[in-house]
């Protein structure tokens, strides 16, 4: 959410931005609704004072016996509960236009976030490690995973339809291993670990700025209003909403979560494997602080480099983009996704995003604190993935395998294998 005031002084900046979010909405509709709730609300607030002031002299001639000469005024009064009566639903009606429009309404973009319709405008900025070159005819991580017997898609489809799989074993292993390396970097670097709700109200989604527009990609539990949430993100942002915070130090904190997307608009896209499922678990980094952008911006740069250093840890080779305009979310006024080595599909495909919000969701969210001149300002809040699998698995298992079918096990997670140093395929 952006202040209307703002919003008034810079209405052709907000133009620019939703139409290069690629966001259907009108910044002249909102600020018609807003000009006519203000004169509505105006001729209101008249009109009540209008009808207080007669019944008030009413009041005093019949008090005093002037029973007669009240009764021009009681008519008065009556005619304006009629006028009223008229006036209030079309601000009620005005206001809701307002909310509505109110919802859809992007936030900006920051200065160096290159403008692009989709992915394909994404700016590289640096990547990482070198893709291995293979001697032998590599293996996709769902040959190596039923090869290992870890992963076993035919049997999630069987059982909750397409885009699922059971993890076994191994597999299983593995998706725990990756993500307690992430929550012990994440302990290690000060978030606080929380358990969160995964079903939340639709509140919750719409002040962390997923509904309205991606109210088709969560799952509801029927006829209430609870909704299974995509990403931990909403419930941790949500934990401080309509609090004053205390941000002299940022509030950091972190998840690991099942999240649920239905995947509306993906049919036929990534239908092979673990890459776009319908369940999948994923260690989140949320960060809420100061509404200073010298605060703020390298914290963006402290949750980016949390998960290179995750994927350094993971020998992966990655790559770090600067997410454009036309493929951000509405909510997004910096964005960095990094992009994983994946041999399979011969590219680099997204593992994690990286997002700093301004005040846009604090301000729906109403996270308030007082800045050291005591005034109350909206925070900033910002979130990154630390690491989400399965699809994390698709280049852990296909870049360190072996010709032998035979999968190397990166140091930094034997710990969490037993000490296992490889994979070995069950004969
Ligand atoms: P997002 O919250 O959409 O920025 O996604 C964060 C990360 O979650 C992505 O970079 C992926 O690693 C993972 N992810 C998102 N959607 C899916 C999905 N449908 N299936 C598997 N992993 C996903």
């Amino acid at each position: 959410m952006l202040d209307i005031h703002w919003i008034r002084q810079n209405h052709e900046r907000v133009q620019t931005v939703a139409d290069q979010k690629g966001i259907a909405v009108s910044v002249a509709e909102l600020l018609t609704w807003d000009e006519k709730k203000r004169n509505l609300l105006q001729e209101i607030e008249k009109l009540r004072h209008a009808r207080n002031k007669l019944s008030e002299e009413i009041g005093t001639l019949v008090r005093t016996g002037g029973h007669k000469e009240a009764e021009p005024l009681k008519r008065n009064v009556k005619e304006l509960g009629s006028r009223l009566a008229e006036t209030e639903p079309q601000l009620a009606e005005a206001q809701r236009q307002f909310d509505q429009l109110m919802l859809c309404i992007p936030n900006v973009v920051s200065p160096d976030t290159p403008v692009g319709r989709s992915d394909a405008d994404n700016i590289e900025i640096r990547r990482n490690g070198t893709p291995p070159a293979f001697a032998f005819e590599p293996k996709d991580h769902v040959a190596l995973g039923e090869l290992h017997r870890m992963i076993d898609i035919p049997r999630g489809v069987k059982t909750a339809g397409t885009r699922n799989y059971f993890l076994r074993g191994p597999g299983a292993l593995l998706h725990r291993a990756v993500q307690q390396l992430a929550v012990d970097m994440l302990l290690s670097r000060g978030f606080t670990l929380m358990e969160v709700p995964l079903l939340v109200r639709s509140d919750a989604l719409t002040h962390t700025g997923y509904f309205p527009f991606g109210q088709d990609q969560v799952f509801r539990i029927a006829d209430e209003d609870k909704w299974l949430v995509g990403t931990s993100e909403v419930p941790l942002v949500s934990y401080y909403s309509h609090e004053v915070v205390d941000v002299r130090e940022p509030l950091m904190l972190a998840a690991v979560s099942s999240c649920f997307r239905s995947e509306v608009g993906s049919a036929g896209k990534d239908v092979h494997g673990l890459y776009r499922v319908h369940q999948f678990s994923k260690v989140e980094q949320v960060i809420v602080c100061e509404a200073e952008l010298e605060r703020s911006e390298p914290l963006l740069d402290a949750i980016t480099s949390n998960a290179e250093e995750l994927l350094q840890l993971l020998e992966l080779p990655y790559r770090v983009m600067a997410v454009c305009t036309g493929d951000m979310s509405q909510k997004t006024y910096k964005q960095y996704d990094i992009e994983t080595w994946m041999p399979s599909r011969q590219t680099f495909g997204e593992t994690h995003s990286s997002s700093h919000l301004l005040d846009f969701q604090a301000r729906r969210s109403n996270i308030r604190y007082r800045d050291s001149g005591g005034k109350l300002r909206y925070c900033h809040t910002l979130n990154n993935t630390a690491v989400a699998s399965p699809r994390i698995l698709i280049p852990l298992l296909e870049n360190h395998q072996a010709e032998d079918g035979s999968i190397r096990i990166p140091a930094a997670l034997r710990p969490y294998m037993n000490g296992l140093e490889r994979l070995l395929p069950p004969s």
